[in-house]
């Protein structure tokens, strides 16, 4: 089915340069779609009709039943290391990438769907997604956008009519999903693995265009889009760090070559500051623990440059040592972001790498709520450590911590006043607490989906303390063993 008038102007150029790397397709109809969400303001950037995409025709594009005119929906084709096992084909197995929308500032953003039927890449799946999980990528990819991370965004979430049996029957749901692109570490390993030295030149070109023009200037082009994309991820982990962000599947096809965040399944933000937080019920090793997240990213970059090799040297061996040592320079990239986010959370304006890494290891063994105590050295800075100290077992450790930290505030030009409210302006006070997301989901599921539209207000707005909203600054009373299950 086709609509007339498309509510949403797509291009093609994914499809236009990348033949080989995709398969055109067709979404499941939904049999009666009824949106749950909606995000207004992505839209308003994308220079959308809000009004045209709540209505019956606009639906019908959010969950692919109808086609706007022009657009080529596909799914691409992508490999991937899923816990360090390569899969040569994995893909949009229930996805589709309708095309590319020029937002109001100019930028090229893809439409994607989720949870839109079975595709050539469906293997065993199923093809659908279920509420609660495509509700979990919109919240918390909000909330990662309020943050500041770089991150896809979720432009609505519709139920399709179905129920999709999971450990029971769920309400089968659609996500649209907005990304500055979906070109993924995985995506060159699969155009490196059929050996057509075209297409890899073809996607390296356009991952250029798209997303590094700068690389285009450069002697090695290829190598430059590594180095790129090495900062890129860099400073992503580094935010994710900050944060308390667990991705939770740092799989190669889970890795943007935008430096976009993408894929939020098994995800979820620290309550306790422990480095060894696994929150995946499948991720048995911790492989993607909190802590671990570093080497992971500079793990899948080095498949990531495995797979450029032939574009860097004709020989691709001689373009090893190059490769290597652009990907190590991930670790000094990562280190210099932490730290200076570090430096940022603490309000510190000159270099004082002991003092923060200091506050980590005591952090580490004191276990605080990781977005309560650095919310709460704020108050310490302006005089009442009373919010921080509540939070430890060993307080005279932290105590003589913040006598060294003070004492390096005072002495900054800036007023201690000041280095607060910057302190504030990085700190969340709301992110999206486990329990909260649990209960807000739970609650969609069963008919109610206030909860959820409450809990992503409050996330919107992470940094401004808001009356009536303490529950949500507060973490899980009676979190123990909180347990994520991989979304689908
Ligand atoms: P993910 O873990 O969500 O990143 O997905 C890994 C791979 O499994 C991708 O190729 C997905 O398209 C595919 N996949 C996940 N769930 C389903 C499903 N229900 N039906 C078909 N393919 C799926
Ligand atoms: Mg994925």
């Amino acid at each position: 089915m086709t609509v007339a008038a498309s509510p949403v102007p797509l291009d093609d150029w994914f499809v236009r340069d990348l033949g080989g790397l995709y398969q055109p397709w067709q979404a499941a109809p939904a049999p009666s779609p009824e949106l749950v969400a909606f995000n207004d303001d992505l839209a308003a950037e994308l220079g959308l009709d809000a009004a045209a995409l709540r209505a019956p025709e606009g639906v019908a594009v959010l969950t692919g039943t109808a086609v706007p005119t022009g657009a080529t929906p596909v799914a691409m084709a992508y490999a991937g290391h899923q816990f360090g096992n390569y899969s040569p084909r994995l893909g949009d197995g229930r996805a589709l990438l309708l095309g590319e929308i020029t937002d109001t500032a100019g930028r090229r953003r893809d439409l994607h769907l989720k949870g839109s039927g079975r595709t050539p890449f469906a293997r065993g799946g199923d093809g659908l997604a279920t509420l609660g999980p495509m509700l979990r990528e919109y919240v918390v990819g909000e909330a990662m956008h309020a943050l500041g991370v770089p991150t896809t965004r979720a432009l609505s979430v519709a139920t399709t009519g179905e129920r999709v049996m999971r450990e029971r029957p769920l309400p089968g749901a659609v996500l649209a999903r907005v990304a500055s692109s979906h070109l993924r570490v995985g995506t060159f390993q699969y155009a490196a693995a059929t050996g057509d030295a075209d297409l890899l030149a073809r996607l390296t070109g356009h991952a250029i265009a798209r997303h590094h023009p700068q690389a285009a200037e450069a002697e090695r082009p290829a190598l430059a889009l590594l180095e790129a994309v090495v900062e890129a991820q860099a400073a992503l982990v580094a935010q994710w760090m900050d944060v308390g962000f667990v991705h939770g599947v740092m799989n190669t096809d889970n890795m943007t070559i935008s430096g976009e965040t993408i894929d939020y399944g098994p995800c979820a933000f620290l309550d306790a500051y422990d480095p060894a937080t696994v929150y995946s019920s499948i991720d048995h090793g911790g492989r993607y623990a909190y802590g671990n997240q570093p080497q992971v990213a500079q793990w899948n970059l080095a498949r990531f440059a495995e797979s450029l090799l032939s574009r860097i040297e004709d020989d691709p061996e001689a373009a090893i040592p190059a490769a290597t040592e652009v990907v190590s320079s991930f670790a000094p990239r990562f280190a210099r972001h932490r730290s200076a986010g570090l430096h940022a959370k603490l309000g510190l304006v000159g270099e004082h790498r002991e003092l923060a890494e200091e506050l980590i290891t005591l952090m580490a063994e004191q276990k605080p709520d990781h977005t309560r105590f650095f919310r709460g050295l704020s108050s310490a800075a302006r005089g009442d450590a009373s919010p921080v100290l509540d939070l430890v077992v060993d307080r005279d450790a932290l105590d003589a911590w913040l006598g060294r930290w003070r004492a390096v505030l005072d002495d900054q030009d800036r007023p201690a006043a000041e280095s607060a409210d910057a302190m504030d302006r990085v700190n969340p006070v709301y992110i999206p607490r486990n329990h909260h997301v649990e209960a807000a989901l739970d609650a969609a599921v069963a008919g109610d989906p206030a909860p959820f539209h409450r809990l992503v207000d409050v996330v919107s707005r992470p940094f401004e303390e808001r009356p009536g909203l303490e529950e949500y600054a507060q973490g899980d009373p009676s979190a123990t063993g909180y347990v994520t299950y991989c979304g689908t």
